[in-house]
């Protein structure tokens, strides 16, 4: 479970995608068809003051699956399931944690019918009530983390991992789909004043007609809060001053845009949107923590600003960038390519920690990337650590996550030491072609790479000094 990961990350934050990937074994498959997407339509209704959500949605457009479930949050209650409008019942599936991962703060709804090909859409009307909390401690639950929906001091804070909304689900392919297209209207009580829900800018008031051609993962932060807007960036819920704003904004758009040059890719740059974490678990639970659900990201801006320079207004704290690169890397490792395997921490952590490594080195120089790669990936401690081949993961799963982020990330950095930054990246632009598949390993990324240009001797010398053998520290710390 992600939260004992804090001992390991030392007052940084938690990237939360993979672990709850790893937790969930996600496999939000996407499909790159003409056919149109997944789309969700219906009425959102959010009482920030007493904790309650009321959904009435309709799904359409859902593709064809012999097994066909809806996994829904397990707080909400279903007043009724209509498909093409005739209301069915169903059975519930609770799940067992290792089988049905997904259902882990879900439970699964199998409608009762014959035939799963004639469904045009399903209508899907719930209710759910959750506690709310305030600022006392003393009175906030053991544990939150980004699967718990989350009322507190008049807000709702929901990332799509809550699946707060109804996810298509094939428990038998543990296949999920959680993006969709949506129109919705989303309602908040009196004292609601903000709205944000992935896909949109922010809006003002307690009404929102939210309309996305693009498929999203639906987060929601709804409540009385004030949002702000500094060039490209959006703040919800925090009283940064105006020069801590630009910090961010200046910031993270320049990595944005490194990360975009680097890759070659070729997407319109979307706003991003910062919002204030905030935690309804104890207050010991986490250092520091908060999730990317692009464009938004959920974190302590608040603490975070204090690393900001007044005065060259960016943030050159090596640690604190890296988080937020970390994070703005994910939009392509992670959220784009992934993987549901074995090598999942792979493609999504060890590949978005490597990229926001390349981020530090870029923007705050070599020295200082050199310092932190000492200090955070190379202790001595680290070098003496035996670890798991990267060929063997498929035979030996990790059992622990840590080495994703602090250990394979210095395996990639050993490809680059003997190819050259340049021609990794190349290899890594090859990758971010495929997005279809969520079934990537150790051999796909050595095919991308051969394909890429990297010669089978360079692979060899590669594997020789940094795959197969235990521990390629000492080699990365040789060769810095
Ligand atoms: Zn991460």
């Amino acid at each position: 479970m992600f939260y004992f990961y804090k001992t390991f990350f030392g007052g940084l934050l938690l990237c939360l995608i993979f672990s709850t990937q790893i937790k969930a074994n996600l496999k939000d498959i996407e499909s790159n068809s003409t056919l149109a997407h997944p789309h969700i339509k219906g009425v959102i209704k959010v009482d920030t003051d007493n904790g309650l959500i009321s959904c009435d949605l309709t799904i359409e457009n859902i593709p064809k699956m012999e097994d066909l479930t809806f996994a829904l949050n397990r707080g909400m209650n279903v007043k009724y399931m209509k498909i093409n409008d005739k209301t069915v019942g169903y059975n519930m599936d609770f799940g067992i944690a290792i089988l049905n991962s997904n259902l882990t703060e879900a439970r699964s709804y199998v409608p009762i019918i014959e035939n799963n090909d004639s469904i045009k859409n399903v209508r899907i009307n719930y209710t759910g009530a959750f506690p709310v909390y305030d600022n006392n401690y003393v009175n906030n639950n053991y544990s939150d983390s980004q699967t718990t929906i989350a009322f507190k001091n008049r807000i709702l804070r929901a990332s799509y991992l809550t699946k707060w909304y109804p996810f298509i689900y094939s428990r038998t392919k543990n296949k999920l789909i959680s993006k969709f297209t949506y129109n919705l209207k989303i309602i908040g009580n009196k004292l609601v004043n903000s709205i944000y829900i992935n896909g949109l800018p922010p809006h003002k008031g307690n009404l929102f007609e939210a309309y996305s051609q693009t498929p999203q993962n639906l987060m929601l932060y709804i409540g009385d809060y004030k949002f702000s807007k500094v060039n490209d960036t959006y703040f919800l819920n925090t009283s940064l001053s105006k020069s801590e704003r630009i910090g961010f904004d200046q910031s993270l758009k320049k990595i944005d845009d490194y990360f975009v040059s680097i890759l070659n890719a070729n997407e319109s740059r979307q706003a991003i949107v910062l919002g204030q974490i905030f935690s309804i678990g104890r207050k010991d639970e986490y250092e520091d923590w908060g999730f990317a659900e692009y464009p938004a990201l959920i974190t302590d801006l608040l603490k975070h600003s204090k690393y900001i320079n007044s005065e060259t207004k960016k943030i050159e704290d090596a640690a604190i960038f890296r988080l937020y690169a970390h994070e703005l890397a994910h939009k392509y490792w992670g959220l784009s390519v992934y993987s549901a395997n074995n090598y999942a921490g792979f493609y999504s952590e060890s590949f978005a920690e490597y990229f926001s490594l390349k981020a530090v080195e870029y923007f705050l120089g070599k020295e200082k990337y050199e310092d932190y790669l000492k200090k955070r990936y190379l202790t001595q401690k680290a070098r003496q650590t035996k670890h798991i081949k990267l060929t063997d993961i498929n035979e030996k799963p990790l059992k622990n996550v840590n080495p994703w982020y602090r250990y394979y990330p210095m395996v990639i950095l050993g490809l680059e030491q003997i190819v050259g930054k340049k021609r990794v990246f190349n290899v890594f632009k090859n990758l971010l072609k495929n997005t279809n598949s969520s079934d990537f390993d150790y051999l796909y990324f050595k095919d991308t790479a051969v394909k890429s240009g990297i010669t089978k001797k360079e692979w060899e010398r590669f594997e020789d000094n940094y795959v197969n053998i235990s521990n390629c520290l000492d080699m990365i710390l040789r060769n810095l």
